[in-house]
């Protein structure tokens, strides 16, 4: 097959898709393809918020992401902020409701209304998804570009590359743009590694058995100097592996990259968020007769509480008058500063997203056209910018993609 068109998009993701509709919206007289290598299209989008979608967040800044400079990822993001979302999605006929985390889910709870009206929106805006079409080379030409894959070979004057990251790799996502970036002259990240991810423990450890248990908690991310580096508070759970829920998939990025640095970084534990070792310290000299079980059952389901004394070595059924200085020093920092010896992550095919890729100083970003090959844009996970749980990746892919998609339809 050999075709000509005026701009070719890389990835039908949620960033090539949204590239793709304000493209065609733009200049309806363009001709504009989105090529994709996988046999389903969306695939990330349907499993994404647990098959809900969780499309956004109330409140969107940059301090909810990683990877470029602060300022950089601010600028793209108010480019088109939650608001514009809520709104695009309405006129798509996707109403999106708040839950009291603040996350934004399309009312019918379902993410395939979503899927379904961005490739409805991408039909009225002219413009075609060819699938499986997978490019394997992006060559820079003196009239633009030539995109080449087993499929032929298509000239264009204008490339998106929405490629997204390596997460989830079976949906078509395995960092082959990475590869095509650098071909035309970007520099990667010297990183690039899952965000997002569930990490693992020693399989003996005393947390894997409490498989199933889920309560809030503050994981802390220390240096190997022993200075806080950063901490999450929320929701944690234990698994057969370690450790999993937006606490510790919020503190896993950090962890990963400061570990690339220090080996001796450190996590912990305080399984009564919120409470020093002091105040604990503190409460149990005060607990006279009520037992440790009973104290720690104030906040914690049984099985933790009973689990946690066995591991400080102490009797859950000790009342607190007959605690020795050892042993309470022991249960505070069990139950409040626990070290875990994590063993790595789950890897790509668990991860939500992708930190690292391509720096945000190498675009213009108010256009998102590459600083160093002219006719080249970039939007999503390709780029170097990872968010926490709760929508924040998502609206940087429909913010950076809708300023990809004007600036080339323009
Ligand atoms: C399980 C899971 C749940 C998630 N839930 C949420 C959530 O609820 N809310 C949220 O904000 N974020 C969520 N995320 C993250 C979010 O899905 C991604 O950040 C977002 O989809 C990235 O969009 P993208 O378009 O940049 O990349 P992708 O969605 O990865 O899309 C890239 C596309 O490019 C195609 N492609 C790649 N290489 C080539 C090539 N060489 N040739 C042709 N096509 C190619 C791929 O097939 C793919 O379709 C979740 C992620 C996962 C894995």
């Amino acid at each position: 097959m050999y075709k000509k068109a005026d701009v070719v998009i890389i990835g039908a993701g949620a960033a090539g898709l949204m590239a793709g509709i304000w493209a065609g919206r733009t200049d309806p007289n363009r001709s504009i393809i989105i090529l994709d290598g996988a046999r389903k299209l969306g695939a990330k989008i349907l499993v994404s918020g647990g098959g809900r979608c969780n499309v956004t967040h109330d409140r969107v800044d940059e301090y909810a992401y990683a990877g470029s400079s602060r300022n950089a990822i601010k600028k793209v993001l108010r480019r088109f902020d939650v608001p514009q979302t809520v709104e695009f999605f309405r006129e798509l006929g996707v109403d999106l409701k708040r839950e009291e985390t603040g996350k934004l889910f399309p009312v019918t709870d379902s993410a395939k209304t979503v899927l379904q009206a961005l490739l409805v929106a991408v039909e009225k805006a002219n413009v075609q998804i060819q699938h499986p079409y997978r490019v394997d080379t992006v060559e820079k030409t003196e009239k633009g570009f030539c995109i080449r894959g087993v499929w032929g070979q298509i000239d264009a004057r204008y490339v998106v590359l929405a490629t997204g990251g390596k997460s989830l790799p079976r949906s078509g996502s395995d960092g082959h743009g990475y590869e095509i970036a650098k071909s035309l002259g970007h520099r990667i990240t010297p990183h690039i590694f899952p965000a997002l991810a569930p990490l693992t423990l020693p399989k003996d450890h005393f947390i894997c058995t409490l498989s199933g248990i889920t309560v809030p908690a503050t994981l802390d991310l220390w240096s190997g100097s022993g200075k806080k580096l950063i901490s999450f508070t929320d929701s944690t759970l234990c698994t057969h592996f370690g450790l999993s829920g937006p606490s510790v998939l919020d503190i896993s990025r950090y962890y990963i990259a400061a570990k690339h640095e220090d080996p001796e970084t450190a996590l912990t534990i305080n399984w009564l968020p919120g409470k020093t070792p002091e105040q604990m310290d503190q409460e149990l000299q005060a607990l006279r007769s009520a037992t440790l079980q009973r104290y720690l059952h104030t906040y914690l389901p049984q099985r933790l509480a009973r689990t946690l004394c066995e591991q400080a070595g102490v009797d859950p059924g000790t009342p607190g008058y007959q605690l020795t200085r050892t042993q309470r020093k022991a249960l505070v920092h069990t139950v409040t500063r626990l070290p875990l010896p994590i063993t790595g992550h789950r890897g790509y095919n668990f991860a939500e997203v992708t930190a690292g890729g391509v720096p945000l100083d190498e675009l213009h970003l108010n256009t998102m056209e590459s600083r160093v090959c002219p006719g080249l844009y970039l939007c999503g996970e390709i780029c170097d910018v990872d968010g926490r749980i709760g929508g924040f990746n998502f609206q940087w892919a429909w913010a950076s993609g809708y300023t990809a998609g004007i600036s080339v339809g323009k």
